[in-house]
């Protein structure tokens, strides 16, 4: 751990401090001296001012920016006294004036002294200077600027703020949630943890994919603790300057040493915690190695002692993490923050629903469990989403339908009625919407075939099948896989049977039709040829849902072309099981079509019944087994 010793002060630092001390006494001659030395008049709160204008006592008033002086009646109790009070911004005080028949003006602003001009004169000058030795430190090591450019920006949280947010706000975090009262008690009483020698971790890092509520928990934790709560971004201690971050990073723990116990909650840590090796090799990120230094120089400083200041982190980058972060007396205690389970769903959906008002058929459940892969923030977007749609329609309160439609926006993007087919395209379109749709129906562990539409929705998609999962799934099988990507050929082969020709429609689903094929040969080992191992590079970010592969590790030339081969293997198979799928249900996917063409969306039960009708066909895999 390279701690940098201090540098003495360069000798543009003591001129920039002379300048500094120069300007201060500037600043004392012409404001504290004319304090002393100018009139005495009385200072009262504003509320007492409001008072006297309210029983009548009050004659003349002048009203400034900076001071509001009045002069009271004759008969009150302190006749013709002057007295002077702060204003705050009150924009009833002339109404009120008025009605108590005061006499008001305005004070005119006050003259420029020579002192005033001087200074004009003499502080940009200075803020040059100033600037100047930043640049002039660069390098330098967290020199405490000039200016306060080095202060932390940490927003502090005191106990008692109106809409404080609590651990009953998070749901679907069961493990974290546990993790974090224990933290929380311990701040509330140490004695129990200390008297059987336990030591509390000093750094807790939450992990987890974006919204599932790492920042909601750590502002929960703030609510739940009653001590100080120091929050920043990671991304506040970057700035242009190099030694900046550091400067902050060091004034944010000394703020916190000074008012433990307490917590510093530093969120998106992947800003400045980045691993210093991935660098990259044009002359690396100084600056955020500076930080990156200064933060663990700080979180190993505060162990001696009893003063208890917890760190929180999060991030939804734990791979891209120094390892000198990770390591016990540091961030020892790592949280995952994981997208929620069906009950877990539940439970957030219960949250949020408390914020609108339901209608009577609402199904909670069932929104819950048709929405696997969701955060907890699509979650809450996707009841604010369908509230907005119950009062666009002027309805009073949320409807089951209003949810279905809101799922629809986040899963297929909004509805595009401007986008108008003609005839041609449109019938393209519904028969290869059809196509997806029949060999979803017959293949094995995809999800349930819920709606056909031909009514572009969103940036790409003409028409669009909707599948949603019946149940949450973690594990999936070859089968299971290869019937997906015969499902996502689906729309493609229809256009090859019905028309013999095929049109740029279906360039998305060959896209990822591709890279599903890959990485069951690339990451998943499913390829007989190939065996299991894994010929992508490096850790895939474990939140991003792994859709597109990872590029290849370095392979022979026979590896290389080895894995093409497989890869297309996969997918013509897949393709070839969906022409025989539509082949043999030849007549459903011409009577489909034609019904989807006049009413431009099936759905429901409906759909359910004609794809009841789709008659299997064993896949070529299988049927070589
Ligand atoms: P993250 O920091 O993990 O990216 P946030 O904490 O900022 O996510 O979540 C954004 C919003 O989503 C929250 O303010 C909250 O309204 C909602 N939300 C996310 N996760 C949950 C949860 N587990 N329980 C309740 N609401 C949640
Ligand atoms: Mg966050
Ligand atoms: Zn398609």
């Amino acid at each position: 751990m390279p701690i940098k010793e201090q540098p003495k002060p360069p000798r543009s630092r003591i001129i920039g401090n002379i300048l500094l001390l120069v300007s201060g006494l500037f600043l004392l001659a012409n404001i504290v001296l004319p304090i002393f030395f100018g009139p005495q008049i009385p200072q009262v709160p504003y509320s007492l001012f409001i008072h006297q204008v309210q029983e009548g006592e009050v004659s003349r008033v002048s009203v400034g920016q900076e001071q509001i002086r009045y002069q009271l009646k004759p008969e009150a109790e302190q006749p013709n006294q002057v007295l002077a009070t702060t204003p705050i911004f009150d924009l009833e005080l002339p109404k009120l004036l008025e009605a108590k028949g005061v006499e008001f003006a305005a004070a005119p602003p006050a003259k420029n002294g020579w002192f005033t001009s001087l200074l004009g004169w003499v502080i940009p000058p200075l803020i040059f200077v100033a600037i100047w030795q930043f640049f002039i430190n660069r390098g330098a090591g967290g020199q405490q600027g000039v200016l306060s450019i080095g202060k932390s920006r940490a927003k502090v949280y005191v106990e008692g703020d109106a809409n404080k947010v609590t651990f009953a706000d998070v749901a679907g975090v069961e493990e974290a949630k546990l993790e974090l009262v224990e933290i929380v008690d311990f701040l509330k009483e140490p004695k129990r943890f200390t008297q059987i020698g336990a030591r509390i971790p000093k750094g807790v890092l939450l992990v987890g994919p974006p919204g599932t509520g790492k920042t909601l928990l750590a502002k929960a934790v703030a609510g739940e603790a009653g001590v100080p709560f120091f929050s920043i971004s990671g991304s506040e201690f970057v700035e242009l300057f190099v030694g900046v971050g550091s400067s902050r990073v060091r004034d944010l723990f000394e703020q916190a040493k000074k008012q433990a116990p307490c917590i510093i909650f530093i969120d998106e840590l992947d800003a400045i915690g980045k691993s210093r090796a991935s660098g990259g090799f044009y002359g690396g990120n100084d600056e955020r190695e500076q930080t990156l230094n200064q933060l663990l120089t700080e979180m190993d400083g505060f162990a001696a002692g009893d003063k208890t200041v917890i760190v929180l982190a999060a991030t939804n980058r734990p791979e891209s993490l120094d390892p000198a972060l990770l390591r016990p007396g540091r961030f020892d205690r790592q949280v995952l923050v994981d997208r929620p389970d069906l009950s877990g769903r539940l439970a957030i959906l219960e949250i949020h629903a408390k914020e609108v008002r339901l209608g009577k058929d609402v199904d909670l459940k069932a929104i819950a469990t048709r929405t696997p892969g969701f955060a907890g923030a699509d979650l809450a977007n996707l009841v604010n989403e369908a509230a907005l749609l119950a009062a666009r329609n002027q309805r009073q309160d949320v409807s089951q339908a209003d949810f279905a439609e809101a799922i629809e926006r986040v899963v297929a993007g909004l509805e595009k009625k401007s986008r108008v087919l003609n005839e041609k395209e449109k019938k393209i379109v519904a028969y290869h919407e059809v196509g997806h749709a029949l060999v979803g129906a017959v293949i094995p562990g995809s999800n349930k075939v819920e709606k056909i539409s031909i009514v572009p929705r969103g940036m790409a998609a003409l028409g669009y099948t909707l599948q949603l999962p019946t149940e949450d799934r973690f594990l999936l099988s070859e089968t299971e896989l290869r019937g997906q990507i015969a499902t996502m050929l689906g729309g493609r082969s229809a256009e090859e049977v019905v028309f013999g020709s095929i049109t740029t429609g279906a360039s998305n689903d060959l896209q990822r039709a591709t890279d599903l094929a890959e990485r069951m040969v690339t990451t998943y080992g499913m390829s007989k040829v190939l065996g299991p191992l894994a010929y992508q590079q490096g850790q895939q970010n474990m939140f991003l849902g792994g859709e597109a592969p990872n590029p290849r590790r370095m392979v022979s030339a026979q590896t290389a072309e080895a894995i093409d081969k497989e890869v297309k293997a996969i997918v013509e198979e897949a393709h070839q099981h969906a022409l025989d799928i539509l082949n043999q249900n030849r007549d459903l996917l011409e009577s489909i079509s034609t019904k989807l063409l006049e009413t431009e969306v099936i759905e429901g039960p409906e759909l359910h019944d004609l794809l009841a009708q789709v008659k299997p066909v064993p896949s070529p895999t299988m049927a070589q087994v």
